[in-house]
């Protein structure tokens, strides 16, 4: 019976994605046999049992948490997966509720991956905040809710006396990645993806544990309490309201008149918008503006609203083969290990490599090779290795290791104590060479415009480059003998080389590839310093010394420019005319113009050197000491002595929430 088999495999994929957080189908898979399910039960409508997963929401709460019923049932969407399916459902609702939908419009707005919450606020005051459960009992969360930086524990203005507020617990995409770096470094386990923290975050015991974890929130509707009606005729009103109340909405939202609008916004989000995203979105929500006639529409089978539909993207995720695991060697030198792929198709694209970062996260992950392994391409990012089906395992795999020598020299690889990263310490390895050339010229760094990595590659290959320096040597006739260049592009070439000579000195340390130095130390070397010669007479003591370097920055600065070769090769990149200064800032005139800030302790979403440039860039200056003459404290997770001498000197301090207003709203 493949009814009882499909309910069966839906109801375990299920359980072990809403309780367990740790789903093994693909979310495309699951939908998949979700309709195949769906297609037997409108055929065989006696095959349907009440407890079907297409008649269900969610899965039932089972933790140890409180339960809450909520004040309407938290429902699900039904899927549209094509502009054709879209039209269907426009047809249907139109059959239903008559050509005023069409009139009505429609509000498309982003479908939040993450998982659905809902928050209970009496007089403006937040007092329950639950998960969606299934969907008629959640659990109540209300004190890890209460530690989301995004969720108002008091609405602003006057929102009705009795509401709830219904959306989205997500994670960010770049906090997700430093987090599973950190359970790496710390042997926990690593999360699958930002969907699964969010919600296991959410569902935490102590919720001690879900502040130490950056969620955010976007809300996306507001349900009164029963009987009561909300003062707004339209989903488009709903929204301005929440932003009003002080609640996030999602960014991206418009009001679509027609379908073809629709189209154009669907097709948009979905191949130009998404990439540029720092939270997972799996499509985007459909819904009638018009809220009377929402309510005419009213709900399918207890699960879906009719008046709202997802309009589900491509999946960004596909199932594929590890074949092997080999290592490239970075521009400083770091091996890093990245997979080798069956070709697999995704969004379009095949993808056949995809970074593994490095071997603790191998590890971690415990990926072997030979294993079926979900790979996700996320935009314009290298695809990702999320990790294996170990339930698709033959016995066949293989465990990897890191190599003892480097793959491009032999020379024997060392590990940083420190780090997770083996690297080659041999600063003339071949395979850094081209990397660090190709780094140089990146848009980040030197930004030298149409020097592509197979045009480097060839100068390379040629002779013609050996090191950073030969570049500005390099001549119009000279690339006139290399193939694929005629007059105007090797002018061209020749131009836009001569033209990044003028770039800061930031961008110049950046481009070097010290180890350690990113945009940012680079930043602020650059900005302390004033001019290269200033910096390679500097001590080490000098460097660390600069506000957000430290030490490991400043060893690593000063064994650069002690190594063989360097010093000449600063003297060449002279030579060419490259400017090896600093512009100077201008002059303040921010909001925090003149006042003097100490940041200490792990800020929840902010990383240092993100709130001190932001700092600067409001006109404070950020030092290292607190004093009397400290405007204030900023003080995130483990502040230590710092808070306590500012409390004992009666400087104020604030969270970075407070920062984040100050620097948005200042006094
Ligand atoms: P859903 O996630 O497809 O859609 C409903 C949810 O969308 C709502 O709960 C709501 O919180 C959310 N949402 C996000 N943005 C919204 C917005 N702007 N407006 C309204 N709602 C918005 O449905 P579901 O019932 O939560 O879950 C079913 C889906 O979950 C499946 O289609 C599948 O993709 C996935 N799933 C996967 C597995 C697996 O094993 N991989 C198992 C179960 C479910």
């Amino acid at each position: 019976m493949r009814a009882a088999e499909l309910r069966a495999l839906l109801d375990q994929a299920s359980y072990e994605y809403y309780i367990l957080d740790r789903p093994t189908l693909s979310d495309a898979e699951y939908d998949r046999l979700f309709r195949e399910l769906q297609g037997i039960e409108r055929d065989h409508p006696e095959l349907r049992t009440p407890d079907s997963p297409t008649q269900r929401v969610g899965s039932p709460a089972v933790s140890a948490l409180p339960k809450h019923t909520h004040l309407t049932p938290m429902l699900s969407l039904g899927n549209a997966f094509s502009d054709d399916e879209v039209r269907e459902w426009e047809e249907r609702i139109v059959k239903i509720a008559g050509d005023e939908v069409r009139r009505a419009g429609y509000s498309a707005e982003l479908k939040i991956d993450g998982a659905a919450i809902s928050l209970r606020y009496d007089d403006g005051v937040l007092v329950v905040g639950a998960t969606r459960g299934n969907g008629v009992i959640g659990e109540d969360v209300t004190a890890n809710l209460r530690t989301v930086r995004d969720v108002p524990l008091r609405l602003r203005g006057t929102p009705p006396a009795r509401v709830e507020i219904r959306g989205e617990i997500y994670y960010p995409f770049d906090l997700f990645e430093r987090m599973n770096e950190e359970r790496v470094r710390s042997g926990e386990p690593v999360f699958a993806n930002p969907r699964n923290a969010a919600a296991g975050a959410l569902r935490q015991l102590d919720p001690s544990i879900t502040a130490t974890r950056p969620l955010r929130f976007f809300g996306y509707t507001v349900v009164p309490a029963p009987g009561e009606r909300l003062p707004f005729r339209t989903q488009g009103e709903v929204l301005a309201a929440l932003k009003g109340w002080g609640v996030p909405v999602a960014p991206h939202h418009r009001h679509c008149a027609t379908l073809e609008e629709v189209a154009r916004w669907s097709h948009q989000i979905e191949h130009e918008v998404r990439a540029t995203l720092n939270f997972a979105i799996d499509g985007g929500v459909l819904k009638v503006d018009d809220l009377a006639l929402q309510d005419d529409l009213g709900v399918v089978g207890g699960r879906d609203p009719r008046w709202a539909i997802a309009r589900k993207f491509a999946p960004d995720i596909a199932v594929t083969r590890l074949l092997d695991i080999r290592v490239n060697v970075g521009r400083t030198g770091a091996l890093n290990p990245y997979a080798v792929l069956d070709p697999v198709e995704i969004g379009g694209t095949t993808v056949t490599y995809a970074t593994l970062h490095n071997e603790d996260l191998v590890r971690a992950k415990d990926l072997r090779i030979g294993d079926m392994v979900q790979v996700k391409r996320a935009g314009e990012v290298i695809p990702q290795v999320i990790g294996p089906i170990p339930e698709q395992r033959t016995g066949e795999e293989r465990e990897w290791r890191m190599p003892s020598t480097c793959p491009a020299c032999g020379h024997t690889v060392v590990r940083d104590d420190e780090e997770v990263a083996w690297y080659c310490p041999n600063v003339s390895c071949e395979g850094r060479r081209l990397e660090g050339l190709v780094h140089f010229a990146s848009r980040a760094a030197m930004d030298i415009r149409g020097l592509s990595d197979a045009r480097m590659e060839q100068l390379v290959a040629a002779g013609f480059v050996r090191d950073v320096a030969d570049l500005y040597a390099l001549t119009v006739e000279q690339l006139l003998t290399l193939e694929r260049f005629a007059q105007r592009s090797a002018e061209q070439l020749v131009e836009a080389i001569a033209a990044s000579r003028a770039q800061p000195l930031s961008r110049l340390l950046f481009g070097l590839g010290i180890r350690h130095v990113g945009a940012g130390a680079a930043e602020l070397l650059a900005r302390h310093f004033g001019d290269l010669d200033h910096l390679m007479r500097a001590t080490e003591a000098d460097i660390a010394a600069v506000h957000g370097i430290g030490e490991t920055i400043a060893h690593s600065v000063i064994t650069w420019f002690a190594a063989p070769g360097a010093r000449d090769l600063i003297e060449r990149l002279r030579g060419h005319g490259l400017t090896f200064a600093e512009p100077q800032a201008p002059a303040a005139s921010g909001a925090l113009k003149g006042l003097t800030v100490v940041i200490t302790g792990t800020l929840p979403t902010l990383s240092r050197q993100e709130a001190s440039s932001r700092l600067e860039a409001a006109g404070a200056r950020v030092t290292d000491s607190v004093s009397k003459k400290t405007s204030f404290l900023v003080a995130g997770e483990a502040a230590g002595s710092k808070l306590d001498k500012a409390r004992a000197l009666g400087v104020e301090v604030i969270d970075e929430a407070e920062l984040l207003r100050r620097l948005e709203h200042p006094a």
